[in-house]
């Protein structure tokens, strides 16, 4: 029998149709929390190896709360945006100290916690508890303004509209379903409306603009940025790596020196005998793109000890160490034109 509705037709096909994923098979609003956290910007297939080793990791708040930074940061490292690392670390520890260990079941004492946004406060929310409160995505916004015909909607306006349709039964199956008809049927260019649950309803299918629908933002240009990496070698072949601050992008992590330089480091550099130049490295984050411009310096007679924030690293002791991408790639490089037997954990991602 034909479905009435939108909401029980997708609901019908999600069945039919729901994706295995690890996360799926736990109801652990923990475990719910960390795949949202990973999902974001990140596919799903790139997401479950992390997932799988986060989680055999830190299998609870209490392990995460009670992690080091540094192997909450090594664990995450290649997936990208590592803030979203550090925020759900500074979250599991108020969870720890504040909320006697438990996630919270509101999405709105969700949104109060570190990382946690609009959308994975709905998502843990509806998919944990069973609230009944919108998840918005990319894909359920444009799923949602194709079916509704919007050009250009509103955040707010979206967000009203989707927490209109989210039923009481089945809300977190719904707002999942929405979004999983975004990445597999429902999708940015050519949606294959002939498979589609809710093809009766979609009124952008009808006037035969759903490619336009919503209309694309006009893309910024993304700022370049230049950054001076200094590849300082000790004599006895150690590389010197310094922690960035906790704060900001890459917050926390270790690198060879770009534009964080403690003074005593830039007293190094200045004392150190410049080698070669090295070939630019280049990074595209999210909103902008930086090349990193590496140069070796052979630090003689050094007396720069290990301790707060600065790390003399050898052999296999650099994959203790959590470095971003293209830091990892010139240490080994920089190790590679030097001969050195260093080795740095191999990683992709953003
Ligand atoms: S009918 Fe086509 S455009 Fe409309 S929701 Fe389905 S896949 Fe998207």
């Amino acid at each position: 029998m034909p479905h009435e509705n939108p909401t029980d037709a997708l609901l019908a096909h999600f069945d039919r149709t729901r994706r295995d994923m690890p996360w799926r098979r736990t109801s652990d609003p923990y475990a719910i929390w960390v795949s949202e956290i990973m999902l974001q910007q990140t596919r799903v297939d790139a997401v479950i190896p992390y997932y799988e080793r986060w989680m055999a990791r830190f299998p609870s708040i209490e392990a995460l709360a009670g992690a080091d930074l540094d192997d909450v940061l090594v664990q995450w490292q290649g997936l990208g945006y590592y803030s979203r690392a550090r925020n759900l670390h500074r979250a599991a520890m108020v969870v720890r100290e504040r909320l006697g260990g438990r996630v919270p079941r509101e999405a709105e004492e969700l949104r109060r916690l570190p990382g946690v946004g609009e959308y994975t406060a709905g998502a843990v929310a509806s998919i944990a508890f069973g609230r009944r409160v919108a998840a918005v995505d990319g894909n359920v916004r444009r799923v949602l303004s194709r079916l509704y015909d919007l050009e250009r909607p509103r955040a707010a306006d979206l967000r009203r509209l989707a927490d209109d349709l989210v039923p009481a039964a089945r809300p977190g199956d719904f707002n999942q379903a929405l979004m999983e008809l975004g990445a597999t049927i429902c999708t940015p260019r050519s949606p294959r409306c002939d498979t589609c649950p809710v093809y009766r309803w979609c009124r952008a299918r009808q006037l035969g603009v759903q490619e336009n629908r919503p209309r694309p933002k006009q893309k910024k240009r993304v700022p370049e940025e230049h950054v001076e990496t200094a590849v300082i070698v000790r004599e006895d072949g150690a590389l010197l790596l310094v922690r960035r601050p906790e704060e900001g992008l890459l917050g926390g992590m270790w690198e060879p020196p770009g534009e964080h330089r403690p003074a005593a480091v830039r007293a190094l550099i200045d004392g150190a005998d410049p080698g070669p130049e090295m070939e630019p490295v280049v990074h595209v984050f999210s909103h902008k793109r930086v090349t990193y411009r590496p140069r070796i310096h052979h630090a003689v007679g050094a007396s720069l000890p290990d301790g707060s924030g600065v790390a003399w690293v050898t052999g296999e002791r650099l994959s203790g160490y959590a470095l971003p991408v293209a830091q990892a790639r010139i240490a080994r490089r920089a190790l590679r034109l030097l001969g050195g037997g260093l080795s740095v954990a191999s990683h992709t991602g953003a």
